[in-house]
């Protein structure tokens, strides 16, 4: 899939359609009566609407299903370092500059920012919009926040003088496999993904350095085109056993 081929702005929830096949309008006039019942587009992903995002036992008539997905966790290296030392007006901003940068390359290859986790995030691929290779379009959302971040980090470098070399950059771990999707708190009703695969995508961007996009063998397997400049890194993984040896893209 390339950026040409993706939704751009959809006059139906892609997720309602991919999921149960009824078009709920999300742009245009067809839009407003539902907009008039609190339907609106989604803050996930502006192609998908809040019906799916909401009412998810509704949608799947089930708590969570298990999907096959790829899970992509991304943050900002040095982060407690830099809040130490910014004061918090400045720190909220370059925050918000990753995350408006992260989603629109996330959302430019049909993935959803699930949750907003402090400087972090995490998106997941192929779930509520289907995307067949899903393993490629989260590597290269990846690789789009790398470049856009870099740029925009760079610039605020140069503003705060002297920083270590850990600081200021962005860090992305990337798996793929079966995930219960689904909603799991009784105080929320908007859903998420759970098990092994997440933790493991989040494992892996724990260990991402400044610039680095650390992507797990499930997920390279699936998307040999894009590994080609890769290098592999065998890493020993906090909870879990076995040494996992994941592809390293660097973008120089
Ligand atoms: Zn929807």
């Amino acid at each position: 899939m390339t950026v040409s081929e993706n939704h751009g702005n959809a006059s139906i929830c892609l997720g309602c359609w991919d999921q149960m096949h009824v078009p709920i309008p999300i742009r245009g006039p067809l839009a407003l009566p539902f907009r008039a019942f609190g339907i609106t587009r989604s803050k996930m992903n502006p192609n998908i609407c809040t019906i799916c995002e909401r009412a998810f036992r509704y949608v799947k008539q089930k708590n969570h299903v298990t999907a096959n997905a790829t899970i992509l966790f991304a943050d900002i290296r040095g982060f407690t370092f830099l809040s130490e030392r910014m004061d918090p007006v400045r720190l909220g901003q370059v925050v918000s500059t990753f995350h408006d940068r992260c989603a629109e390359a996330i959302w430019a290859h049909d993935g959803i920012v699930n949750k907003q986790m402090g400087d972090g995030l995490m998106a997941i691929f192929n779930f509520p919009i289907r995307i067949d290779a899903h393993a490629s379009a989260a590597i290269m959302a990846a690789q789009d926040i790398q470049r856009q971040c870099s740029a925009a980090l760079q610039n605020l470098r140069s503003d705060l003088g002297d920083l270590p070399d850990h600081v200021l950059g962005v860090g992305v771990g990337i798996h793929t496999g079966d995930v219960e999707i689904g909603e799991f708190s009784s105080f929320r009703s908007d859903f998420t993904a759970i098990g092994g695969a997440v933790n493991l995508a989040a494992r892996l961007e724990s260990q991402a350095a400044i610039g680095e996009i650390l992507i797990s063998p499930a997920t390279a397997a699936r998307a040999p085109d894009l590994m080609t400049d890769s290098e592999t890194r065998s890493l020993q993984l906090k909870g879990i056993e076995q040494p996992v040896d994941a592809a390293v893209l660097t973008d120089r």
